[in-house]
């Protein structure tokens, strides 16, 4: 078959899907559904991504539908924490927004979550791959808006840990926003230093060289560097990956070719024996300088990725110190940057709960009434008198007006109306202070040994030593 007939088959089976997706997108029971699906926008891992129109106003909206079904709870854990991560991290222009996440028909038996968010016009893989020249100007700016999210992110201890050009929005205003939070995590002072990384599935290009080598690292902030460093020189390299590796060996085999064989001293810190070893059986590989890969570029842009793309994640900038690196001086104002706030724990603290489906399903019930808090007294109501078989119906509905009363409530948001938070009185907060007393020594009390690490997230709380041997790659 011949290339044109390829593409016409291609372009027969996209409209097909469109059709049919179209038909199906919406199709289960909501509250009430005002949008019609226009194109299909982007399919990842989680879920189908469509643009839609807003039938009231005639506003443009994404909308992303992920219907998994709560019977996968590693999955659905997952989602919640993405949705909790944005609801959070809501108020900076580099990271994208929900607007809303609509109501399902029944409190009962929804499977499906639509969160709708901005429509932004393009992602940074589709602006790669097309004939779009970028300007020197273009990949500054993107870069020091991709730098100003990372350094909110991780001023609020969240690391991306998923960073990469598909998961960078960008609008018609060059305006950039990082989106995919599904593998995001946060880090909590009381959490064990050293964590496996086993439900860590990013794409491998991005990755920084301490995640190829071997699972069993700490969790830094330098991981989304390194992968802030592809994307440059991705830019950079007019669409040409930096590491397109096609396993974790030749990966590294990329890295070193590039940067140079690492240090004795950055080969003393990892982890794994045996991948010390092998680094230090290796021939010595000579950098090559980024000035030499990209003749064109400004030699600050080089100067710069050169120290994100350090082989040692210790030696890394900061998502700040970068930011305060020349390259950027028509941009960084110092000391003008948001910072986030550290997030709140309990938001997280379902993952040291035994969940069912119920369970899940009730605590996706109160993310989604945090945005229509108008219906959540009837909801409520209807749940606590329904089906549902919770561990403890009380502390999951007191843990929800909790992420009211802390979240939402509380939160300075430039996005979203006012109008839309219920104000919360003196009466209220004392009432809640002292649930919150009873919890805290009902936990001591011996409470802690219900808490199950749960799935993906075992590995926040994972054992302090590798399970066997895997391999170092
Ligand atoms: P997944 O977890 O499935 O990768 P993403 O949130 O990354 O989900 O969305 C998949 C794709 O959908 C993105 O790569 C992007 O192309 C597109 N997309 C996601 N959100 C938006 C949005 N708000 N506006 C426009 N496109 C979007
Ligand atoms: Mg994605």
């Amino acid at each position: 078959m011949d290339a044109a007939n390829l593409r016409d088959r291609a372009r027969e089976d996209r409209l097909r899907r469109l059709r049919q997706l179209r038909k199906e997108f919406f199709e289960v029971p909501l509250f009430e559904n005002k949008y019609t699906v226009q194109q299909i926008i982007g399919e990842g891992a989680s879920g189908v991504v469509c643009s839609a129109v807003d039938n009231e106003t005639g506003e443009l909206v994404a909308v992303k539908r992920v219907s998994r079904g709560f019977d996968k709870i590693p999955v659905s854990v997952r989602i919640l924490r993405e949705l909790k991560f944005l609801r959070l991290l809501r108020s900076h222009q580099n990271i994208v927004e929900i607007k809303d996440i609509l109501m399902p028909g029944s409190t009962r038996d929804f499977n499906d979550v639509f969160v709708v968010f901005e429509l932004m016009p393009t992602d940074l893989n589709h602006v790669l791959r097309s004939k779009t020249e970028l300007s020197e100007l273009h990949i500054k700016y993107f870069m020091y808006q991709l730098l100003r999210g990372l350094y909110f992110l991780h001023t609020a201890g969240v690391f991306h840990r998923d960073l990469k050009p598909n998961n960078i929005l960008i609008n018609n205003q060059c305006a950039l926003r990082i989106c995919d939070f599904g593998l995001a995590r946060a880090a909590f002072d009381d959490e064990p230093d050293m964590v496996y990384w086993t439900d860590y599935v990013a794409t491998r290009w991005y990755r920084a060289p301490e995640l190829i080598m071997t699972h069993f690292t700490k969790y830094s902030t330098a991981i989304d560097i390194w992968s802030a460093g592809c994307i440059f020189a991705e830019m950079l390299g007019k669409g040409k990956p930096l590491f397109p590796g096609k396993d974790g060996y030749d990966q590294l085999q990329l890295m070193t070719s590039v940067i140079g064989s690492p240090s004795d001293e950055a080969i003393s810190k990892v982890q794994s024996a045996r991948v010390r070893e092998h680094f230090q059986m290796l021939p010595r590989k000579r950098r090559m300088p980024f000035t030499q890969i990209f003749p064109n570029a400004d030699p600050e842009a080089c100067d710069l990725l050169e120290k994100l793309l350090d082989f040692d994640p210790a030696r890394r900038p900061t998502a700040g110190e970068a930011l305060a690196h020349p390259y950027f001086k028509a941009f960084y104002e110092p000391g003008n940057e948001p910072m986030g706030k550290p997030i709140d724990q309990n938001e997280f603290a379902f993952e040291r709960k035994k969940l069912t489906p119920e369970s899940m399903r009730l605590l996706f019930l109160e993310e989604i009434m945090l945005y229509h808090p108008e219906h959540s007294r009837e909801f409520f109501q209807d749940t606590r008198h329904g089906e549902f078989e919770l561990p403890s119906q009380a502390d999951v509905f007191a843990s929800a007006m909790r992420s009211v009363q802390e979240g939402i409530a509380q939160r300075k948001t430039t996005s979203m109306p006012k109008a839309k938070f219920k104000p919360i009185s003196e009466a209220y907060k004392a009432k809640r202070e002292k649930m919150r007393q009873a919890e805290a020594e009902q936990e001591a009390a011996g409470a802690k040994d219900e808490r199950v690490p749960m799935g993906s997230s075992a590995s926040w709380y994972g054992p302090s030593r590798p399970r066997g041997r895997a391999s170092p790659y």
